[in-house]
């Protein structure tokens, strides 16, 4: 495939040849169609693709277009969903086989946004079951495959949101992040993932799992796409009582000022042993770099640091008990044919339609809720993750970002760690306590290890301060451009 071909080119390009009248959406949007019929089966990113629906939102993009109205810089750009967030008359698996038949009555918040911006909503794109796990081995649906190493996992739960953007299947996506499910996937496919502060970007219509740690964010290519898409998506929304009130800038227009060079935090608890050689090297370049830049750079402590998988695995196991006692067979489709009776129709739908590891999840949390357990659990999981939010505090009153790698690996093999729960936990040990402690993360590619893999390093940043972050992390990105450089496939 030519270099050339629209796929290879970033949103900002593509909105630039949209409006100068190179590319129509249609032709675009055709083109990322049969990138999909030619690599995804390979990559198996895709869930479902209605290219009918595409097409049409392509055309009436270009039918705009051509009366002079255009509705944002996003106009005629499709972008694919992590198959949690509703899109009107489309299918929503979770890649969960108990919602298998159901499509979504309404749009999400997010998705009223994308169609209002004028992108075209294409295609639902594959995670773990329910967005719990680092692999998307979890999919009830099969696993998606790493463009970059076809035997290895693209990590997750957004691991089809990851690969199909770096496959080149659309130019942008969107995913979830509860404990790491952007940034983690991000830098195992070599992509920029954000998870934005809790509270920015609504979660209406977003399948719930963990709803006091759950945020929406963007995958692209650079870091320039993904203030565009965050832009789009972020602000109020009456619909989710978490979403916070607060006007929302351009953050694109902002990273074309001048940003002066601030402080960098190192936290030391981050940079200790279990992290892969090559990982350390690659991140170790990246200070480097802010430091030619002008950065300074200081090295800082989280000292709760590892209380955040166990308080994690309390918390978001507890509110997943919760939020998935909604899928009963009663209220939503796939009702077991086995049941003889009305407690077997509650039993025998969740027994059939939920895979391992969401029942471990639910277990586990209905566990720590119970009476007795509480005080024990949860209300001391509570309050471990009050010591994890006032580290940062700490940490912030003296740096603009901390800087940490994303994953202490590279994507790793498939079944490596899949049937050890524990290590697949530890893969989002630098990317959890950014959901406690409700703060922006972002994963930018920072190389590739010898055998081509790639890399990313995680800058985190203050509450609601997504323009100093992408700021902090484009002027590495303009300088490295790693996402730009597609896999053979
Ligand atoms: N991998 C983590 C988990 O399994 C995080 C998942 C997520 O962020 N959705 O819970």
């Amino acid at each position: 495939m030519s270099q050339d071909s629209p796929i290879f080119k970033t949103a900002t390009e593509l909105s630039a040849d949209l409006t100068a009248g190179k590319i129509s959406s249609v032709e675009l949007t055709q083109a990322m169609i049969e990138r999909v019929e030619t690599v995804d089966e390979k990559v198996h990113a895709f869930l479902h693709l209605d290219k009918e629906d595409a097409l049409a939102q392509a055309k009436a993009s270009d039918e705009r277009r051509s009366t002079g109205e255009c509705l944002s810089p996003l106009d005629g750009i499709p972008v694919g969903l992590k198959d949690v967030i509703s899109v009107k008359d489309q299918p929503l698996t979770a890649a969960s086989k108990i919602l298998e038949n159901y499509r979504s009555p309404y749009d999400a918040t997010v998705t009223v946004k994308l169609k209002q911006a004028g992108a075209v909503v294409a295609g639902r794109l594959n995670l773990d079951e329910f967005a719990m796990g680092s692999s998307t081995e979890n999919s009830a649906y099969g696993p998606t495959r790493n463009p970059w190493d076809l035997e290895r996992v693209p990590g997750g739960s957004s691991g089809g949101s990851s690969a199909a953007v770096a496959a080149r299947e659309v130019p942008l996506s969107l995913g979830s992040d509860t404990g790491g499910s952007i940034r983690q996937p991000a830098s195992l496919c070599g992509v920029v993932g954000m998870k934005p502060t809790y509270g920015m970007v609504s979660r209406y219509g977003l399948a719930a799992f963990a709803s006091s740690l759950d945020q929406i964010g963007p995958f692209s290519t650079t870091v320039e796409d993904t203030a565009l898409l965050l832009e789009t998506i972020s602000g109020h929304d009456p619909l989710d009582s978490t979403s916070f009130p607060k006007e929302i800038p351009s953050y694109s227009a902002e990273l074309k000022k001048p940003a002066q060079a601030g402080v960098i935090g190192l936290p030391k608890e981050f940079f200790g042993p279990g992290m892969d050689d090559e990982v350390r090297a690659k991140v170790e370049q990246s200070i480097e770099h802010y430091r030619s830049l002008g950065y300074q750079t200081k090295e800082v402590s989280l000292p709760s640091t590892d209380l955040s998988i166990p308080v994690y695995y309390v918390i978001a196991t507890a509110e997943a008990s919760s939020n998935l006692a909604r899928y009963d067979g009663i209220r939503y489709t796939s009702r077991s044919n086995r049941a003889q009776n009305a407690i077997d129709v509650y039993a025998k739908s969740r027994g059939e339609g939920f895979g391992a590891e969401v029942k471990r999840r639910c277990l586990l949390g209905a566990y720590g809720l119970s009476s007795g357990y509480y005080d024990a659990y949860y209300l001391r999981a509570q309050k471990a993750r009050t010591l994890i939010r006032q580290d940062f505090e700490r940490v912030f009153k003296e740096v603009d970002a901390v800087l940490t790698p994303t994953a202490p690996t590279p994507a790793f093999k498939f079944g490596e760690k899949s049937e050890d729960p524990i290590s697949m936990y530890l893969s989002d040990i630098f990317t959890i306590s950014t959901n406690l402690a409700g703060l922006p993360g972002i994963s930018v590619p920072c190389g590739f290890t010898q055998s081509g893999l790639p890399v990313g390093m995680q800058l985190i940043g203050q509450a609601f301060e997504e323009s100093s972050l992408l700021n902090i992390a484009h002027a590495y990105d303009r300088d490295h451009l790693y996402g730009r450089q597609a896999p053979n496939l």
